[in-house]
């Protein structure tokens, strides 16, 4: 047995029941390997063992009165991960399906996508099974005070650093950091993804949609094509999805689909600006299902969620790249398949993990150009290390200067993940590359601080 997989059997036998947080680490841990004998100080210094295991992990309770008056009780939760690097710094997702399990595996991914990034941050993430859908205004602002009431005491802008995930956008972080303002009585960077008058940055709300597509074309370029006249699957229709959409638009692509978990819209014509906007009237305004879309666009086919079917048809179209950014395993070696046997050339994670490990097996059997989520969506942590800038600088810097550094940053982590798999003898293994050089540079703080 190697010595990652002992650890690999460690983890599992230390956090029983806790599938996607084994799956994350296992997927680390195997492509660390190669690192095991080029750097013993790490074996020497524990570094494997200690970087699995949280710094710490906070649940709480977070109770609040929904609109008749009823006291509701939700989880809340913040894994402090690892903040060798910079503070703790990953979104805050709201979402039913949350428990710890799924909080340690997006706080321990986002240790590496954070030094990927080449921005100061280590990584943390947190949340609450508390679900937004069909709650009215109020009964999300009393849940985001609920929750902050707590959380306020384990963070700060040097401390730990949330940002916005699934079910957690504008609204929630306006009631979020409303309420921190009032508790704390400072207004300081202590959220990112905030509104604009009141300490945001240009670019944040698009920065993980933007910056998927963005590696989708840094890595197109490596093999001298470009996103230019090519098809695209999307799923999901939040944040991510809306403006990935957005930038293949003004890349020349023509992204044909957009789903949310009750089922998926395809539009042969394609998703124009126009059809966009009428998304995101749809979910960021009215909250509606993307079921509507085919009522206004008649053209469009709508498909439900079928539970009994073992591969979800949004994958099964022809297209030349795909953009997963709804949620986490949603895509299963039968889909990665049906990807492949349609001549995807390119996958481009915004989402987190969306890949089973089976499916990954099937893109890095078949060659096709997989950008796993830690480097592909690693743009909108990376603008909101931007924005943390702009904060502490008390500065604003305009679209521009904050779009061309979003794409500096995605062309740095490309070029950074490439280069490293070139040197592990394996070029254009993505996942390996990403992983090796997140992993070092946090490796090697670690290190230098001694047994801590
Ligand atoms: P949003 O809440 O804005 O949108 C999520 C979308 O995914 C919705 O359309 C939602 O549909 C769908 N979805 C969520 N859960 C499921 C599920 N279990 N099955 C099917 N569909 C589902 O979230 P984001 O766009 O912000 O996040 C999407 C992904 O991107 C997540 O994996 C997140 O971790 C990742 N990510 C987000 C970043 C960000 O900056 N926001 C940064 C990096 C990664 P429905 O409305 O029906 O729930």
């Amino acid at each position: 047995m190697s010595l990652t997989n002992d650890v690999i059997e460690r983890v599992k036998v230390k956090n029983p029941a806790e599938p996607e947080f084994h799956q994350a680490v296992e997927e680390v841990m195997e492509s660390l390997e190669p690192t095991v004998e080029k750097h013993p100080e790490f074996v020497k210094a524990g570094i494997y063992d200690r970087i699995v295991e949280p710094d710490r992990a906070i649940l709480f309770r977070v109770p609040w009165a929904d609109d008749r008056g009823n006291v509701q009780v939700n989880k809340g939760f913040r894994v402090q991960y690892n903040n060798a690097i910079g503070p703790y710094k990953g979104g805050l997702r709201f979402h039913p399906s949350v428990n710890l399990g799924i909080i340690k595996f997006l706080g321990f991914e986002q240790v590496f996508k954070n030094s990927l990034t080449t921005l100061p941050m280590g990584g943390g993430k947190g949340g609450s099974d508390f679900d937004p859908k069909g709650k009215s205004d109020g009964e999300v602002m009393r849940f985001c005070q609920a929750f902050m009431r707590e959380l306020f005491r384990h963070i700060g802008p040097d401390v730990d650093v949330p940002a916005g995930d699934i079910g957690v956008g504008g609204r929630e972080i306006g009631y979020l950091f409303g309420y921190y303002k009032k508790l704390r009585n400072e207004h300081t960077g202590v959220l990112t993804g905030k509104g604009i008058e009141w300490g945001g940055s240009l670019i944040r709300p698009e920065a993980t949609g933007y910056g998927a597509v963005y590696f989708a074309a840094e890595m197109l370029n490596v093999k001298g094509e470009s996103l230019e006249g090519k098809t695209a699957l999307v799923s999901g229709s939040g944040n991510v999805a809306q403006f990935a959409i957005e930038k293949l638009l003004d890349l020349g692509a023509k992204p044909l689909t957009l789903s949310d978990s009750s089922g998926y819209i395809f539009d042969e014509e394609g998703i124009d600006r126009e059809r966009l906007n009428f998304v995101m009237d749809l979910k960021n305004i009215r909250r509606g299902r993307i079921k509507e879309y085919v009522e206004t666009y008649k053209n469009a086919v709508y498909t439900p969620v079928d539970s009994n079917q073992d591969f979800n048809p949004l994958w099964n179209h022809k297209a030349d790249v795909a953009f997963p950014s709804a949620t986490q395993n949603e895509i299963n070696a039968k889909d990665a398949q049906n990807l492949v046997s349609n001549g995807a050339k390119a996958i481009s994670e915004g989402a987190n993990m969306p890949t089973t490990p089976e499916g990954i097996k099937v893109f890095m059997d078949s060659g096709i150009l997989y950008g796993l989520g830690k480097a592909a969506n690693a743009g909108g942590v990376a603008v909101s290390g931007l924005e943390m800038s702009q904060n502490s600088l008390r500065l604003s810097w305009s679209r521009e200067e904050v779009d061309n550094k979003l794409k500096g940053i995605m062309h740095s982590i490309q070029k950074d993940a490439y280069e490293t798999s070139k040197a592990y003898g394996d070029p254009g293994n993505y996942p390996m590359g990403a992983n090796i050089a997140g992993f070092t540079k946090v490796a090697k703080a670690m290190l230098a601080y001694g047994v801590v």
